[in-house]
């Protein structure tokens, strides 16, 4: 755990799954990658599914960002991307603080990909029945023009979105959409800041602190292996485009000392960055 400002933050795995090598690092060279990440028989790659948690105790806030994969996948549907998801992980992690999922106050769904939105629903009783939702007294952000986007995706993209994950939270008043293209700040102590190479308006929070910010990139850098700015996932819709973020990033990293959380490194929640080498690298892991 680390405080940033108003936050003691830490990353929680939830589950893993496994995604093509290939298509999670588009143009990069399996000789290269595979160095970094060793791939399956199925040439599938290990990835954690991560949830950040941010705890402002003196606002009594519990804010979680991304939720996993979840729980209502039929066996097949797992084995396809061997998901795995452990649903006392969140309840885990927040019972040392005193703290239970109904005390959760906001959980931002970065996008909404089924391997981070999924954890945020469950089957009541049976599959393919009721929904429940796990966090039920929290505001889910979502930004709008990405709501949009995913009930009306490309064919490129759509099997990544699942509307049984969010469809709900709508329905139950739940839903709090974030508006603009420079759109207002939450709540204390974090920011928003938007990336549109993975996917349209993703939602990322950058939570604010004097010395040293942290940024939860999402999917615009998955993971630490994809710190340099041209090792971008073929499954991005806009690739120069998250080339171009990361570049951005990466320069905040230099010059404000921002650090930086990842949603599916399966070693580490989060990293500073060494950018003065020329080749993004981790300078060190964060004990998160
Ligand atoms: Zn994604």
């Amino acid at each position: 755990m680390i405080r940033v400002g108003r936050f003691q933050i830490l990353s929680v795995i939830n589950g893993h799954c496994r995604l093509d090598g290939g298509a999670m690092f588009g143009v990069v060279p399996k000789a290269l990658w595979q160095k970094k990440a060793p791939p399956d028989e199925l040439n599938r790659i290990l990835l954690a599914t991560r949830t950040l948690v941010a705890i402002d105790e003196q606002a009594r806030r519990v804010v979680l960002v991304d939720t996993g994969a979840g729980s209502k996948w039929s066996p097949e549907e797992a084995q396809r991307y061997a998901i795995t998801y452990d649903p006392d992980a969140l309840p885990d992690a927040l019972a040392p603080f005193g703290l239970t999922a109904a005390d959760v106050t906001d959980v931002v769904i970065a996008h909404l990909h089924f391997d981070h939105a999924g954890g945020m629903t469950t089957w009541k009783d049976k599959p393919g029945g009721e929904l429940g939702i796990r966090f039920p007294n929290a505001r889910h952000w979502v930004h709008a023009k990405h709501l949009e986007h995913a009930r009306n995706p490309t064919l490129r993209d759509q099997t990544s979105f699942i509307p049984r994950d969010y469809e709900a939270l709508g329905e139950r008043g739940l839903l709090r959409r974030v508006t603009g293209d420079e759109p207002e700040p939450p709540f204390e102590g974090v920011r928003w800041r938007l990336s549109h190479g993975h996917t349209p308006y993703q939602l990322l929070p950058w939570f604010e602190d004097d010395q040293r910010p942290l940024l939860f990139v999402g999917d615009m850098i998955p993971t630490a292996s994809h710190l340099p700015p041209a090792w971008v996932m073929g499954y991005d819709l806009f690739p120069l485009t998250t080339l171009e973020e990361k570049q951005r990033v990466l320069q905040l990293c230099a010059d404000r000392g921002l650090r930086l959380a990842f949603p599916h490194d399966p070693e580490v929640g989060g990293v500073e960055v060494d950018v003065a080498s020329g080749r993004p690298s981790i300078s060190r892991a964060l004990d998160i």
